[in-house]
């Protein structure tokens, strides 16, 4: 393994450089680390080296530690990941320590981190660990500890370290949040010390090292009269610091991500003990969230499984079909947010709608969102005029001449949508994609306004646009692989995550939402507190209680698409008791938060009040309130028997995008890692089981699906039976 190398010049410097050549980001192994341990030794024990660089050979420093170790350091047991924190914290505090007298604190070794770009991860500890920080002056470079957003925290020292320079409280955003900066940001945050001209990074980090003096090799915890900044824990500042941080995160995450609580430990325990203490107590933290089955769902969902998804494990093996020039028809609320992600992606965009005004309107949306980007000095006006440019508003469909992909968000009516689908195909060419963006007429019955079936395809945005990452893509009947890879290739293009589902109605996310957005309804027509069905969806994970979520979508979409599917299912239509709640609120003009008015009061500005006490008046509260864990079973078996029944049926094929869709598209409790990994964490015998219990006492909505309950008789597990190319992490 050549991961880390070294050469020490005529001057005596040492410059350890980093380069994983199997991979475009350099990442972490264990290996790698013990390489890196050796090379280490070697120059502070060599007396011809005066001092170290550590570097990269690639344009970034590294991207982090390979999550593949971290899920073999797990197999191991908890002893094992103790065992392997533990050594990769000897290692940076022999960094750290570079050589210096204990005693009398001298006879260090300068050592300097010089970063050409991103560093993230275990690729800003290793730095952290160093006596200095130097990075290059490139405005794309990425410098935070992003672990929690994966389920897990700064391990490596990180979290102690970032405690004890910035004390608690300025160390929360980067720590609690994963908050990245650019290096200046992180500069005039002070996690680095200096930024400087790319060509001039070695240069300067080689002045440092020959010019720093012992004073600068000792960090401050090693220092005597060390005080954390901000004070520690019994100091007054600092006992207000951790209580409110203590209050913060558990409003923010309810409890159910156990990272967040165990970095609050590790930094609250380490701040009362000396350093190398802080470390041991930061290891045993950090082994017991690895081997938190939370932390290994997250890490397979929203790190290796979305990235081979967006990097094409789905994707048909056709030439490339990357999309040069889009049609948008319809610019209302969705075409509008498409036009203006295809146009920042830099992609040429017609946007039509049947009066100019209409199509204006749909690009000043875009405006809007680029000056927003402005003010956040995210976006500069250069940029603006070129997004802008890229976008024409018309109403001549002509324009759409040599488009590659185009994408129907019209009204959602299919004599309107097959009307557009003539006049696109009129003007378009026979390789042009037809795309709608439909998101409940099944794919397959809209083709069939379409001369060729085979190049029509649902692309199904959410909404806003511009947030959310997820792209559903359907695959109707008829529809041919080339058009499946473009819209894929497109959904790159973009940097959304894909997933590609059968089509069948509501496909898979709308599916599963309704659901649950159901069941809370019941609920308040049971006469369960409203506030409890809120709070337990919330203490469960659920970004948003079932009545907020209805009415940030409208509740008179909602009785628009319980009308459809009850003139679809005739008889067999099961939700007419959620139907009764939801239009008595539509007559009472309560149509959610764009009416300022819903299951939930507002003021003048649309700001959320509480729930509507009218609704107890409708719907007496019962006298005996069902259980927390009653009310959140009812409301997650609601939309995970959905997805075991799309999988079931074909409209799902594939695990991992069940897992990777639910999170993404409508917020399924993140730190479960999907609605699939959920059931493996509970098990199937188990599942089944609180199916029986919900069936008895609520209907036949929760019978157990039979592949449900299949693997509750084989104790299979679905990522163990449908996982294969997706070993936990
Ligand atoms: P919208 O009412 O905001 O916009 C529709 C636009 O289409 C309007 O500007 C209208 O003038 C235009 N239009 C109507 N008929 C037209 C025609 N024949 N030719 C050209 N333009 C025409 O609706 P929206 O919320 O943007 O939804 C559009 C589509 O996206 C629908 O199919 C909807 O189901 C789907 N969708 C909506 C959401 C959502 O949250 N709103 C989410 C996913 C998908």
């Amino acid at each position: 393994m050549t991961d880390f190398t070294m050469t020490t010049d005529a001057d005596g410097v040492a410059t350890i450089t980093w380069d994983v050549t199997r991979k475009s980001m350099n990442v972490m192994s264990t290996e790698a680390f013990g390489l890196l341990s050796d090379l280490i030794d070697r120059a502070l024990a060599d007396a011809g080296v005066r001092g170290i660089i550590i570097t990269s050979a690639k344009k970034d420093f590294a991207g982090g530690m390979d999550l593949n170790v971290i899920a073999r350091m797990r197999a191991g047991g908890a002893q094992a990941v103790f065992d392997g924190v533990m050594a990769m914290h000897h290692v940076l505090r022999r960094i750290e320590r570079a050589g210096m007298d204990p005693k009398t604190l001298k006879g260090a070794k300068p050592i300097v981190a010089a970063l050409p770009g991103t560093a993230l991860g275990i690729g800003l500890e290793l730095p952290l660990a160093c006596h200095r920080i130097i990075a290059a002056d490139n405005p794309k470079a990425k410098i935070g500890l992003p672990e929690i957003m994966v389920g897990i925290f700064p391990g490596a020292g990180g979290t102690t370290r970032l405690v004890r320079k910035f004390g608690a409280m300025l160390a929360a955003p980067f720590l609690l949040e994963g908050r990245l900066c650019s290096p200046k940001e992180a500069r005039a945050a002070g996690i680095i010390d200096e930024v400087v001209a790319p060509e001039d990074l070695l240069r300067r980090a080689k002045e440092w090292v020959l010019s720093a003096t012992e004073a600068e090799l000792v960090k401050p915890w090693d220092a005597r009269g060390y005080k954390m900044p901000g004070g520690a824990p019994y100091h007054p500042e600092g006992f207000m610091t951790f209580v409110g941080a203590s209050a913060m995160v558990h409003a923010r995450t309810m409890g159910v991500y156990p990272a967040a609580k165990a970095l609050l430990a590790a930094a609250y325990e380490g701040a009362l003990v000396p350093f190398d203490t802080a470390l041991r107590i930061e290891a045993r933290h950090f082994t017991g969230v690895l081997m938190h089955p939370s932390s290994s769902a997250m890490i397979r969902s929203l790190f290796i499984n979305k990235e081979a998804l967006e990097k094409g494990a789905k994707r048909p093996k056709v030439a490339d079909q990357t999309v040069k020039k889009l049609g948008v028809i319809g610019a209302g609320m969705m075409g509008a947010g498409i036009a203006h992600v295809a146009a920042s992606a830099g992609i040429e965009v017609v946007l039509i709608d049947s009066t100019q005004a209409a199509a204006d309107r749909g690009k000043a949306h875009s405006e809007g969102l680029l000056d927003k980007g402005m003010k956040r000095g995210k976006v500069t006006a250069e940029n603006k005029a070129e997004v802008l440019s890229r976008i024409t508003a018309t109403t001549d469909y002509a324009a759409l001449r040599d488009a590659d992909l185009v994408v129907e968000a019209v009204f959602e009516d299919a004599k309107v949508k097959a009307g557009v689908t003539a006049r696109v195909e009129a003007v378009t060419g026979p390789d042009c994609i037809h795309a709608t963006n439909t998101s409940t007429l099944p794919i397959t019955g809209l083709a069939g306004a379409s001369k060729r079936p085979e190049g029509f395809v649902g692309i199904h945005f959410f909404s806003p646009v511009d947030k959310m990452m997820l792209v559903e893509i359907i695959r109707g009947q008829k529809t041919g692989d080339v058009a499946v890879a473009r819209a894929l290739d497109f959904v790159r293009q973009i940097r959304n995550t894909p997933i590609v589902v059968n089509d069948a109605r509501f496909f898979y996310a709308n599916r599963c939402i309704i659901p649950y957005l159901n069941e809370g309804i019941r609920m308040v027509a049971e006469g369960v507190k409203p506030a409890l069905v809120e709070n337990a969806a919330k203490l469960v994970g659920m970004p948003l209680g079932p009545l907020q979520l209805i009415d940030e979508t409208s509740i008179d979409l909602g009785v628009k698409i319980a009308t459809a599917t009850r003139a679809a299912m005739g008889k067999d239509y099961p939700d007419a008791a959620v139907d009764r709640v939801l239009f008595w609120m539509a007559d009472q003009g309560r149509l959610g938060r764009k009416a300022k008015a819903g299951f939930y009061a507002y003021d003048d500005r649309g700001e959320r009040l509480g729930l509507w006490d009218g609704l107890a008046r409708k719907y007496p509260l019962d006298k005996m309130q069902p259980s927390l864990a009653d009310v959140q079973n009812r409301m997650l078996f609601a939309q995970v028997l959905e997805a075991v029944r799309a999988l079931e049926e074909g409209v799902l094929t594939d695990i991992r995008e069940g897992d990777v869709g639910a999170i993404l598209g409508w917020g399924f409790a993140p730190w479960s890692g999907g609605p699939f990994s959920w059931l493996d964490m509970i098990g199937a015998g188990r599942a089944v089981e609180i199916c029986h219990g919900l069936t008895a006492q609520f209907g036949p909505r929760f019978h157990a699906p039979a592949l449900l309950r299949e693997l509750a008789r084989t104790g299979e597990t679905f990522h163990g039976r449908f996982g294969a190319a997706t070993p936990a992490a």
